[in-house]
């Protein structure tokens, strides 16, 4: 079937168009109700149906593709590479969900996840899925404060982590982090349970509290846990958003509608259907890590390549090395993960075999033009540029290559995907604005499955974050859009990340493309600093290429230069600032409100997801210093 038409079907006539897709998956009770809205802006999919997804996700396979790859984890870190089976998989939750359920953990009660990219990891997910336990994946590697705030906001019964993580050959305890948050919550969970992988040699376990899984695994050996059947609105995980432009949310997602809009995806979209293979460069406690490394390609029948380590260990062709190895057909990554091979030679991606690769996505933060040339002629695929958000758990924007194929436009995410009615308004008047012209990106509810049902423990943010921007209800997340004539959207950053230079206003994406295209940039943030003469002036702050020109002041001017002749003098930067890193949240995004908050001697905000506070620091010096 042709795009347009599916489109439209699912924006026309949802209930059918929803109903159809339903049946991808496996219902123990068929649902009673596709929508209902009776209480705008909350609305549920698939009312009265009963499901699993972890029943979706393995045990329905089992008798088909029992033998196939379900799984295969590859460490650079560790040099340990796992191919696991859907039986295998199956197995390993099994004893899992046993050996939490013995810890009394049951339907409803939270799970903390803190863990690396490693299979237990996934078991843990599926396990808490199995028996309708709710889990919340805080990314490992987060500090012991930021996991304390979400062991509060969560309570849970339990907490599963690992040892320790490893990045770039560093061994980073877990364990240490762990009980320091569990003295600084106010609601620690009653039971820890360690998955060692013999990396701490100063694992110490506090009696009564910690449970060393690998002893719980041998007292459940065989073990078969029955499927805890849930109705389709019942919460499946709790998620937060990467905190780039305050306080992270708590995403709370459903089973039946999440379920039903990954089945959808993985064909649709992303191109895999069952025996494929798909591989994802996301770590687990993200949104894509959620979708696009557990859940969906489990649910459609694929496998699932899971990856720890540096996109450059043991060589920057360590990625390329995976696709050919195992015969991926679609892979997902980042455009922050690609800047970083852009530093590389790009001979490296022309070491591997990448015949059975037919898509490369990225999704996450815009991808610019030079970033998406670079690597479409490094890998010679069509790279497709994803929008979504950890609310919506899957694409909102994008091509959609399994249903058909249109043009690729860099600089665009491409169209909406099925059941997202997407309008671009106008902030002042509240009116739609026409082609070619910059609005905010909005959806017209009832958000489609697969989407946030609400925040976890506050409705009242839910309404005030998402609905509360218009007069119309419409969800937005603030992201600043234009549509072309073929309908197209480009994203032009955050509403708040617009800099207005004397009544002009300029999206910081398309400066920090400019910029980005001086042959000696690496990667480029630019904020709007407060200016007396023209209320905001751009200024960019810059890392280089190795290799390429490193003269601080020449490449400055070169910059400018670059912006003068693609946007205008109004868009030059008026300061450049050359820095070794820039500060970015554990999810790879930049920071550009703290950033600016220092360009401004304002306080930085919450930086309790800022990855690396060196390069904040770093940014502070650069100003003292000057341009
Ligand atoms: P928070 O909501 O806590 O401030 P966040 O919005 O960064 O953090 P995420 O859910 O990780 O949390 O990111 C979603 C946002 O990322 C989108 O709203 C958008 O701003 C940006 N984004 C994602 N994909 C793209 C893309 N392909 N092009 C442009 N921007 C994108
Ligand atoms: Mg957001």
């Amino acid at each position: 079937m042709r795009y347009e038409e599916f489109h439209r079907r699912s924006i026309e006539q949802p209930e059918a168009f929803w109903a159809e897709q339903a049946r991808a998956i496996h219902w123990r009770t068929p649902p009673q109700r596709i929508l209902d809205y009776s209480n705008p802006p909350f609305r549920q999919w698939f009312a009265g149906g009963e499901t699993n997804l972890c029943y979706n996700a393995l045990d329905r396979h089992l008798d088909e593709r029992g033998d196939q790859l379900a799984l295969v984890t590859v460490s650079s870190e560790t040099g340990q590479t796992r191919e696991l089976t859907y039986r295998d998989v199956h197995r390993e939750v099994n004893v899992f969900a046993a050996a939490i359920r013995a810890l009394g953990v049951g339907r409803g009660d939270r799970v903390v996840i803190y863990m690396p990219n490693m299979a237990e990891a996934v078991f843990a997910m599926l396990a808490c899925a199995r028996i309708g336990a709710v889990h919340s994946v805080v990314f490992g590697g987060f500090a012991a404060h930021n996991l304390a705030l979400r062991i509060d906001d969560a309570t849970p019964k339990l907490l599963i982590c690992a040892d320790a993580g490893m990045r770039g050959g560093k061994v980073i305890a877990y364990k240490p982090l762990v009980d320091a948050a569990c003295e600084e919550a106010q609601s620690p969970p009653p039971h820890v349970l360690i998955v060692s992988r013999g990396l701490d040699p100063d694992l110490a376990l506090v009696p009564g509290r910690d449970v060393d899984y690998a002893e719980l695994r041998k007292r459940h050996e065989g073990a078969q846990v029955d499927v805890e059947w849930l109705e389709s609105n019942e919460p499946s995980y709790l998620l937060y958003t990467s905190g780039t432009t305050g306080k992270p949310k708590g995403v709370q997602r459903d089973v039946g509608g999440y379920a039903v809009a990954l089945a959808l995806s993985m064909w649709s979209i992303y191109d895999v259907r069952a025996g494929q293979v798909m591989f994802s460069t996301s770590d687990v406690g993200w949104a894509v890590g959620h979708s696009y490394n557990v859940y969906g390609p489990l649910i459609a029948g694929a496998t699932s390549v899971l990856y720890e380590g540096l996109p450059t260990n043991p060589d920057p062709g360590v990625w390329w090395s995976i696709c050919e190895r195992y015969g991926v057909r679609t892979m997902f990554s980042s455009p922050t993960g690609i800047r970083v091979l852009k530093k590389q030679d790009a001979a490296w991606l022309k070491k591997h075999d990448l015949s059975k690769l037919h898509w490369l996505f990225l999704a996450g933060e815009p991808l610019d033009e030079p970033t998406a040339q670079w690597i479409t002629d490094g890998i010679g695929k069509p790279i497709i540029d994803n929008y979504w958000q950890t609310e919506t758990g899957w694409p909102v924007l994008s091509l959609m290559p399994g249903l058909e194929l249109k043009p690729v436009k860099f600089g665009s995410p491409g169209l909406p995907t099925p059941g997202y009615h997407l309008r671009v308004i106008d902030e002042a008047s509240g009116r739609d604005v026409g082609p070619g012209e910059k609005g905010v990106l909005a959806i017209v509810p009832p958000l489609p499955p697969g989407c946030l049902t609400t925040v976890w423990n506050d409705d009242a943010r839910f309404l005030d974050s998402y609905f509360g921007h218009f007069k119309e209800l419409l969800y937005s997340s603030l992201d600043w859009a234009i549509r072309d004539d073929d309908g197209y959207a480009f994203i032009l950053g955050r509403t708040d990340d617009v800099i207005n230079v004397a009544g002009h206003r300029l999206g910081t994406r398309e400066i920090e493309e400019s910029v980005a295209s001086h042959a000696s940039v690496a990667e480029a943030a630019v904020i709007g600093v407060r200016d007396e003469l023209k209320g905001q002036v751009p200024v960019v702050f810059a890392t280089l290429k190795a290799g390429g020109e490193q003269d601080p002041r020449a490449v400055a001017a070169g910059m400018q230069d670059c912006v003068v002749r693609q946007l205008g003098a109004v868009a030059r930067p008026a300061r450049v600032y050359v820095v070794g890193a820039l500060p970015k949240t554990r999810s790879g995004k930049l920071l550009r409100r703290s950033i600016q908050a220092l360009a401004e001697s304002r306080d930085p905000g919450d930086l309790s997801t800022l990855d690396d506070p060196g390069a904040l620091e770093e940014v502070r010096r650069a100003l003292e210093r000057g341009a």
